[in-house]
């Protein structure tokens, strides 16, 4: 979608991208200035595959700070983003044929990370009126003698929801009754909530520590997507074996993100509040819009800065063109090539029908895409009824 949203922008068509995954602000001056030091102080060599030690230190003392978990400074990794570690970990884990449980809508990497790693993607469904989120009893289900991962991801993309302490510790009730099965914590998004506490895997269960990787990385929290630096803190073991995998690919993340995300995790992150101050008067511009539309229907997500929009109702229906909207990616190319506005289909993160918007864009373009949108839905639902008395009169 983004490439079609970028090719009918170079032909001059207004087009608004609601399919980005990265916060629309800048990487904060501090940190910013973080990075330029280094490069100036000639931090610009190799650096340990693990990452450098005062980096880990912060990583260290976030984890305490925020989240309650004691690590030691070698149970920590840094690599390209979350992405890479998230990665590093299924390719040293996985032997051909074991399962990962996805539950699903899920962050589209996750099934082919676990393919391309020689695993296989087990993908459970979570339900849009339990808040798509796992229950207990789709997980105790889902597990088998293969299963070695479970993928948890909240704040979550593409629903933005957010498991509460509660809910985690009933699946961590599941998960010790198959002590076999590790957990995947994706935690990227955990600043971005909204009025609600995050909470992690291990905070929840403290007592499934050796079995958990906790994952989470600057991308998001302090808008630096493109710095690529993600971390995991983890057992001993896993960590090393994923070091050595990461030592004869990447080697490490740049020398020079390392330094800058230094600041990012242990310096003053007044900002973040001002990010999600932000978001969330946009969150609750798009669903208050969106709920408005004919054949739309979305939840209030607790967090990360994605609307999963439920578009069931304008499935089957027939466009102005005449071309009948069979599936959510037909919706999406609609709206994008009719109406200038680019989301997701939900069908890339194993859920259909559904679409995801970012809302990490200015009031005045989501105001714009919201407008378009809703008069994309009027028109399929007027066109509809032309067809339909077209149809009853022939
Ligand atoms: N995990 C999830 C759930 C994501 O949505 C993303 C990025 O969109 C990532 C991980 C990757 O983050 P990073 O930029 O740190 O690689």
């Amino acid at each position: 979608m983004t490439a079609a949203a970028a090719a009918l922008k170079e032909k001059g068509i207004d087009v608004i991208a609601l399919s980005q995954g990265e916060p629309d602000f800048d990487t904060p001056e501090p940190v910013q200035n973080a990075g330029i030091a280094a490069i100036r102080e000639g931090k610009t060599r190799y650096t340990p595959v693990a990452g450098v030690k005062p980096l880990r230190e912060a990583i260290r003392q976030k984890l305490i700070r925020d989240n309650s978990l004691d690590y030691d400074i070698d149970q920590i990794t840094v690599g390209c983003g979350a992405k890479q570690v998230v990665f590093n970990a299924l390719f040293a884990s996985l032997d051909p044929g074991d399962e990962v449980i996805v539950p699903t809508p899920c962050w589209v990497s996750y099934p082919d990370m676990v393919r391309l790693a020689g695993g296989e993607p087990v993908l459970v469904e979570c339900h849009e009126h339990f808040g798509f989120k796992l229950k207990p009893a789709d997980l105790e289900a889902a597990i088998t003698s293969r299963t070695k991962w479970l993928m948890l991801n909240s704040p979550n993309n593409p629903t933005g929801a957010v498991y509460s302490k509660a809910e985690l510790a009933a699946l961590a009730a599941v998960l010790r009754r198959h002590d076999r099965v590790h957990v995947l914590a994706d935690d990227i998004y955990e600043k971005l909530v909204y009025g609600v506490r995050f909470a992690t895997m291990v905070e929840a269960a403290p007592d499934l520590i050796d079995r958990t990787l906790t994952i989470n990385g600057v991308s998001k929290s302090s808008a630096m997507t493109g710095w690529r630096l993600g971390y995991g803190a983890g057992p001993i073991e896993l960590i090393k074996a994923m070091n050595t995998i990461q030592g004869q690919t990447s080697s490490h993340t740049s020398s020079i993100s390392q330094y800058a995300a230094i600041e990012a995790i242990g310096g003053n992150q007044n900002y973040i509040g001002d990010f999600v101050a932000d978001f969330e008067k946009r969150r609750d511009l798009v669903v208050e819009k969106i709920n408005e539309a004919q054949g739309l229907r979305c939840r209030t997500p607790d967090g990360a800065f994605y609307v999963f929009v439920n578009c069931a109702g304008v499935i089957g229906k027939v466009t102005p063109q005449g071309k009948v909207i069979e599936t959510d990616v037909d919706f999406a190319m609609f709206l994008l090539e009719q109406f200038g506005v680019a989301v997701v289909p939900g069908s890339g993160f194993m859920a259909s029908p559904y679409v995801r918007i970012s809302y990490a864009a200015t009031i005045e373009e989501l105001q714009r895409a919201c407008g378009r949108i809703l008069a994309a839905c009027e028109a399929v639902c007027e066109s509809e009824k032309t067809y339909e008395q077209s149809k009853a009169t022939a």
